[in-house]
């Protein structure tokens, strides 16, 4: 068999893509829809069928108990979700946008595929990466390579100016995190030498800032409204969305406040929003932006002035308020070499054909660092007294990766034979203000005096994943973890039951899609609109519903056809074709 495809996968908060590298250069592939961008969006019909993407988005503003989105936000902790009832993690939510990426790019290359690589935010944690490659697992999908984002996007820059010499940023804001990278290029080596960011800060808080203060301009509190009135607050949010975006292009804007039943029209109370507002509204959000981008360059040892070039990548970085702190951190106007959507797609497709060892880049070499601090927690003595909960870090953040550093401890009683070594990762010297990874028990020692030396060995590979060792050279006693999940590691009945419980949920027929876009979005049209105009609309979306579930190609044809004509009459833009 022929060698698989290079795919790269970009697993976004708020959009993910799929691209794949042949004939020398990467490209996109289009969903069902004929899109790029496939929304991060789950919807579970009545039938117990599986909607991804714009089809789920529509369907949430008429039932947003059965659609679930942002859950990349939750990656990495045990928080669960429920879908019309039923329980899902972050991972098995992934998953599903993963296997619809999948069936997308079989149904473009006409054959199966069972590996990509696939990107996660540089300030993503070891839980949060073990949990993607787990998601990877779940759709059927061997997660080859998970790289950062902002290095994807760069590879994509580099990817077409190879010969140049470069010192860059990449500037990451999408819908949900965000992640600053300072790179250099350099005859074709692409070395990252620094990255920090956020991994919950992103162009959502900037939409949920205008729905808090819609809100309270109308005199109600975000939580009490979540509980009181969902569907007033589920259309508000895409309102919010919408003014978000028109304030990328204009000094004002406005949102309509949606009744009870989440419905706006002509009559709909409106609330103005101009710049000035916006900028204000986000302004704690823009100084968050700040700190972590004074620190990349900093542990860059970097100048803002030595910077040549900064590359913006994700949707957020559409905002001129998010340009204007970007230019103002770097002294530089950013450039927008790259296309913030697709960039990390058709970077992570790049990656794919070098792990691959693809002719096209053989002259192409990049290398990553670990973002965060790895260590363990220590006792530390003050004369007699023991003080436990201090952080001894093994690997500092930003070391250039693979890497395998080495620290000793020792044992502190007399016949002591365990010592449990608890494995954290963060920037305080006290663990309890950093993350806990796991822990891993060396016992068996010999019972000897206290002193006994463990070498501990901490090995940090491409994918950013870590293996912790513990040696005893006394006795040759070798211990291993690699830390994967928080909490217990999962047995293998467990992980055999997550995959058949998925495997259990259908997507929905992937040429059937685009019909469920438009029953969707037409349903969700039809709260909108007035007496008349939604009798007429009902009536064709009833012959379009009845239709779809017969095995008549014409008269569906014609059921939609009519659906579609009577949404135009009533200037309701259905596109065939997004984008
Ligand atoms: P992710 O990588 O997290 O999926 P994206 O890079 O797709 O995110 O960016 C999504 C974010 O970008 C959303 O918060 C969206 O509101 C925001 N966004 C997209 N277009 C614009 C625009 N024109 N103006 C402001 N924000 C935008
Ligand atoms: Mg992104």
């Amino acid at each position: 068999m022929s060698q698989q495809p290079h795919l790269g996968i970009d697993l976004g908060t708020t959009n993910s893509l799929v691209a794949v590298f042949e004939h020398g250069a990467p490209r996109l592939i289009r969903n069902a829809h004929r899109a790029v961008l496939t929304p991060s969006v789950v919807g579970l019909l009545e039938s117990g069928e599986v909607l991804v993407g714009e089809p789920a988005r529509h369907l949430a503003l008429t039932a947003p108990e059965r659609v679930c989105a942002a859950f990349k936000r939750w990656m990495g902790t045990d928080r669960s979700v429920q879908l019309a009832g039923r329980s899902f993690s972050a991972i098995e939510l992934s998953s599903l946008v993963l296997a619809s990426l999948k069936r997308d790019a079989e149904a473009d290359l006409g054959r199966s595929v069972t590996k990509a690589v696939v990107t996660v935010p540089a300030y993503f944690n070891q839980l949060q990466r073990a949990a993607t490659v787990r998601a990877g697992e779940l759709a059927g999908l061997t997660v080859e390579r998970i790289i950062n984002e902002p290095t994807a996007a760069a590879l994509t820059y580099g990817f077409h100016r190879r010969e140049q010499n470069q010192r860059l940023v990449v500037f990451d804001l999408g819908g949900g995190t965000f992640d600053v990278t300072v790179l250099e290029i350099f005859e074709g080596v692409l070395e990252i030498k620094g990255a920090a960011g956020e991994s919950r800060l992103g162009g959502e808080d900037f939409t949920e800032t205008l729905v808090s203060d819609a809100l309270a301009r109308t005199g109600r509190t975000l939580e009490l409204a979540e509980l009181r009135e969902p569907l007033l607050v589920a259309r508000l949010r895409a309102e919010a969305e919408l003014a978000k975006r028109a304030l990328s292009e204009a000094r004002t804007s406005s949102v309509r406040i949606p009744d009870a039943q989440g419905r706006v029209g002509p009559d709909s109370p409106t609330l103005e929003f101009d710049a000035a507002r916006f900028e204000a509204l986000a302004q704690p959000l823009l100084e968050r932006l700040r700190r972590p981008s004074l620190r990349a360059l900093a542990d860059a040892r970097l100048a803002p002035a030595q910077i040549d070039e900064v590359i913006l990548v994700g949707g957020a970085t559409r905002m001129p308020i998010v340009q204007a702190l970007a230019a103002q951190l770097f002294s530089r106007a950013p450039r927008h070499e790259v296309h913030p959507d697709e960039a990390v797609a058709l970077g992570a497709a790049i990656q794919a054909a070098l792990v691959a060892d693809d002719q096209a880049v053989s002259d192409m070499v990049m290398t990553d660092v670990c973002p965060h601090t790895l260590g363990v927690e220590i006792t530390k003595e003050f004369g007699s007294r023991h003080v436990e909960g201090y952080f001894m870090p093994v690997i500092h953040r930003n070391t250039t990766i693979p890497v395998s550093r080495e620290e000793s401890v020792f044992t502190r009683h007399d016949g002591q034979t365990t010592v449990s070594v608890h494995v954290f990762q963060g920037e305080s010297r006290l663990v309890s203000e950093n993350l806990a990874l796991g822990k891993l028990i060396v016992d068996g020692l010999p019972p000897l005096p206290r002193g006994l030396e463990i070498i501990l060995r901490f090995t940090y590979d491409l994918n950013g994943l870590l293996e912790v060792e513990a040696i005893v050279p006394k006795t040759g006693q070798r211990y291993a973890t690699v830390i994967k999940q928080s909490g217990a590691q999962p047995t293998k009945e467990q992980l055999q039951a997550a995959l058949a419980k998925m495997q259990a949920l259908k997507l929905y027929p992937r040429e059937k899609l685009e019909n469920q876009r438009l029953l969707a979005f037409a349903t969700a049209a039809l709260r909108e609109l007035d007496a008349e105009r939604r009798a007429e609309l009902e009536r064709t979306l009833d012959l379009y519903e009845h239709w779809l579930n017969q095995n008549d190609a014409a008269a569906f044809a014609y059921a939609r056809g009519a659906l579609i004509e009577v949404l135009e009459s009533f200037g309701l833009s259905y596109r065939e074709e997004p984008q």
